[in-house]
């Protein structure tokens, strides 16, 4: 029986999906030992700090990150930076593979006048900020005015529409963190526009999400009709199922619009960003349309127009991702999910895509290296295992329970650790 060690850096989806992968491949001639390693004091990457709270059926996939990680193969090693506390080398060096799977955190910017002034966001800092995650309590997101502007067709546009136009009280029962519940609270939007640069025949939804969208209970949700029926028209019959499936229910949104409520979600479809107004803040957005220049006045706008991936020294990165051929980088280093492919697809995306890429590494390898264990080089750090990350993940449902939350989270690193019934090494 061959014992192969394998790292993995990033407890998101895409890692675990990749450590349950290598669980399927190991058979009665091997087996692998997988050490998780993820800069935070917590796991579960974008289920934890980017899935919507009012979505909290998405997050069950949880579930099968807490098995695979009680596995006896497995070790997570959180609050653990590689690039700083462990080097990539280091890790090419302990390990027979290396797998990336840091996913995309940086928000891709517009690159038109005015993006830098106070009240202009990124979803890349707005849906951390919301989710409680411990580097986002901080953000600057004023609340203060009448109108937000989302700019973007894609599902993270409209998450962050509906939890702009959401009561705020349906938030209490999530796992929202409390300072942003309390803004939402005091906050005067009422109106918040999607702003897509295109067609709705091009608009990036899915249409689970749409057609979630006029089932909520406090808020207008307006797409004009002639909108959607110049689309249909332009796509005709030989539309593709899943933009028939978009186009179907942004119809349906049309044709069953309310309008007694005092928040509202308004779809604005050929809409170019081209320049935020504003000196100390923002208070307008200038867009291009079809009929001409129109100004939008808002004090906030959210631009959700993608990701890039960030750069870890030691790993090479181009054009927001990781240099790859189908997962493979250079010598035993992989990678998958967002890191590989882009900012992509749903959660499950990135289990189809984990498993090609597992496939290719256990043809790659030989025979193990058996190399020192790790934990030497990690004298002396605070590192949050699977035993103190549970011991997290208890206190939070503790916490929650009470205010019938499914958590409380933690909003700092020094709550989360405090947590933890830590192991030094
Ligand atoms: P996305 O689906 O790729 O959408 C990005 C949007 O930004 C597109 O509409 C794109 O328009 C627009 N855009 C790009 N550059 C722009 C620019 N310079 N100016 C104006 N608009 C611009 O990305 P995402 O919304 O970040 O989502 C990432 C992935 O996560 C997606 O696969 C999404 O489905 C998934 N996700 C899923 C859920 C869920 O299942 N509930 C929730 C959140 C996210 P063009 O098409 O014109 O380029």
């Amino acid at each position: 029986m061959s014992r192969f060690k394998v790292a993995i850096i990033g407890a998101g989806p895409a890692g675990y999906f990749a450590a349950q992968a290598l669980n399927n491949l190991a058979d009665q001639d091997r087996s692998f030992d997988i050490d998780m390693f993820e800069r935070l004091p917590t796991p579960w990457g974008l289920v934890r700090s980017g899935v919507a709270p009012d979505h909290p059926k998405i997050k069950t996939v949880s579930k099968v990150f807490e098995k695979i990680a009680t596995g006896e193969n497995f070790r997570l090693f959180a609050n653990v930076e590689i690039g700083k506390d462990l080097s990539v080398d280091q890790l090419q060096e302990r390990y027979d593979a290396v797998i990336v799977a840091t996913g995309s955190s940086l928000g891709k910017t517009l690159g038109i006048p005015g993006e830098n002034i106070r009240g202009s966001l990124s979803a890349a800092s707005f849906v951390p900020w919301y989710n409680a995650h411990p580097d986002f309590a901080d953000v600057d997101v004023p609340l203060d005015s009448q109108t937000a502007v989302v700019i973007g067709g894609g599902n993270v546009a409209m998450d962050v529409a509906r939890i702009l136009a959401l009561e705020p009280s349906e938030l209490d029962p999530t796992d929202t963190a409390d300072h942003a519940i309390d803004a939402f609270k005091k906050s005067g939007i009422r109106k918040v526009y999607i702003a897509i640069r295109r067609g709705a025949e091009f608009a990036a939804f899915t249409s689970p999400e749409l057609r979630d969208l006029p089932k909520l209970e406090h808020t207008n949700v307006i797409i004009d009709e002639n909108e959607i029926a110049a689309a249909i028209a332009r796509v005709g019959d030989s539309a593709e199922k899943d933009v028939k499936s978009n186009l179907d229910a942004m119809l349906f949104i049309a044709q069953n619009q309310k309008t007694e409520h005092e928040r509202t979600i308004e779809f604005l479809f050929s809409h170019t960003p081209k320049e935020i107004q504003g000196s100390s803040h923002v208070e307008g957005v200038v867009f291009s349309t079809p009929t001409g220049d129109k100004t939008i006045k808002s004090g906030l706008v959210v631009t959700a127009i993608g990701y890039n991936a960030l750069d870890i020294p030691g790993i090479p990165f181009e054009n927001g991702k990781v240099v790859n051929v189908d997962g493979r980088v250079k010598g035993n280093m992989y990678v998958v999910g967002w890191a590989k492919r882009g900012p992509s697809g749903v959660i499950g995306t990135n289990k189809s895509d984990a498993t090609s890429v597992i496939e290719l590494l256990g043809k790659d390898l030989s025979a193990p290296k058996n190399k020192d264990d790790i934990s030497d080089l990690l004298k002396g750090k605070t590192v949050v295992t699977q035993k103190d990350w549970e011991a997290i993940n208890a206190a939070e449902i503790a916490a929650g329970e009470p205010l019938s939350k499914p958590r409380r989270k933690g909003l700092s690193w020094n709550e989360l650790m405090a947590h933890a019934e830590i192991y030094h090494f």
